[in-house]
């Protein structure tokens, strides 16, 4: 896999451009932390344009911290500009606001990351933008919710929890066909399983958005969100936006994901391996119906994942047989103890959290039985093996 820099992102992420103070050679970039940028005379202030980053203009608008940060994100994605801010969720945020005006209509797959949904519902719908959700695993659904008045289409990949990989192609395909733009929330592949702008047969998103508070932090200590673009005015349009409602992200916070970044492909891959060793082991127990994990032959979208991808992130849900009641399945999720019970993924420790399917989609529910998605950390794997064991037992006995 390579970029614009001819280097796999492993490589391109560590020696990616960056010009020290003179007489400080180090490759380590440093924090800047300002609101106010001094201009040396008028000319200067009248000079720099915040638009096209001539200079730097007021710390709101970026710092060599914040501006490095951008073009690593970039390179990362195959991209050619990013725009940071404060969450995933305020990237999406930003994503909706700028492209979309009172009449238009945003179309999101039913298994889209829940509070993006709850974002359309409810702050959208306040501004007269509607929006409907289309089945994701099959690009027709898609074709067919387009309308005059569709101006957006979110993708996902994989779906949220249930874990259904889509035909990214297709679907980016359907939305070209009638001039609709399309917008990958593209945390789940991070830049490293896929290229968001080269997909199969050469199509390409126009938006890529990450939370990067997942794997570039890998921390679990810091939220961001990214929006990636290849287009100069859909750039400029973006930034604007950002810029008019003041999104900014702390120079830490920039400088912890930017000291994250050259771990990011060593971290992927290993919780990319933990997770499918952990998902079979797991597809051999009786307790469990289902394991929904796209890179594991036999899971919805696993034709889909495999025409796409080089690697999986470290995130795969499973479905308790139907015979075991919510409460069944609530007792061996608490009798974990090294996996914990919390949202987000990619950091240093497992987690595990208990989804009621049916509750979250607007069409039936997949499947019968309750669904647990687990976020494989950096434990060993023969430790996080002996949880479950230890905890299936516990819950269900020796069945
Ligand atoms: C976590 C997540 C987000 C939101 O990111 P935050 O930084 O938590 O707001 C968006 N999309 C997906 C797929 C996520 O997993």
């Amino acid at each position: 896999m390579t970029n614009d820099s001819g280097h796999d992102p492993a490589t391109a992420l560590i020696h990616h451009a960056y010009q020290p103070p003179a007489g400080f050679t180090a490759m380590q970039p440093a924090i800047h932390k300002a609101s106010t940028v001094i201009f040396p005379d008028t000319a200067a202030l009248r000079a720099r344009n915040w638009k096209e980053k001539s200079g730097y203009t007021y710390g709101l608008h970026g710092t060599p911290t914040t501006f490095t940060l951008e073009e690593r994100i970039a390179t990362l994605e195959g991209g050619l500009q990013t725009l940071l801010l404060p969450s995933g969720l305020a990237a999406i945020a930003l994503v909706d606001l700028a492209l979309l005006a009172s009449g238009d209509e945003l179309l999101i797959p039913d298994n889209a990351y829940g509070p993006g949904k709850e974002l359309a519902r409810n702050e959208l719908a306040k501004f007269g933008i509607t929006h409907r959700f289309y089945d994701a695993m099959n690009a027709g659904s898609l074709a067919q919710a387009i309308g005059p008045r569709t101006r957006l289409v979110w993708l996902e990949a994989p779906g949220s929890v249930t874990m259904e990989f889509p035909d990214l192609a297709a679907l980016v395909g359907a939305a070209r066909d009638r001039g609709v733009t399309t917008a990958l929330d593209n945390t789940w592949g991070a830049g490293i399983a896929f290229d968001a702008f080269d997909l199969p047969g050469g199509a390409a998103v126009d938006i890529s958005m990450q939370a990067l508070t997942k794997y570039p932090s890998g921390g679990g200590d810091v939220l961001m969100g990214s929006v990636t673009t290849r287009d100069e005015a859909l750039h400029l349009k973006l930034k604007f936006t950002h810029m008019r409602i003041g999104f900014g992200v702390g120079a830490n916070d920039a400088e912890t994901l930017l000291r994250a970044l050259p771990t990011l492909a060593l971290r992927y891959a290993a919780q990319d391996q933990a997770a499918r060793t952990l998902a079979e082991w797991l597809s051999q127990r009786s307790e469990i119906g289902r394991v929904l994990h796209p890179a594991i032959p036999g899971a919805p979208g696993f034709a889909n994942w495999q025409a796409t991808c080089r690697a999986a992130a470290g995130l795969f849900s499973v479905v308790f047989d139907a015979r075991f009641t919510g409460e069944q399945v609530d007792a061996f999720v608490d009798a974990l103890r090294l996996f914990r019970i919390g949202y987000s993924w990619a950091g240093p420790v497992s987690l595990v959290v208990p989804y009621r399917v049916q509750e979250m989609r607007s069409q039936p529910a997949p499947y019968a039985g309750i669904v647990v998605r687990f976020s494989i950390g950096f434990e060993a794997v023969e430790d996080l093996i002996a949880d479950l064991q230890q905890a299936l037992e516990s819950a269900f006995g020796g069945i």
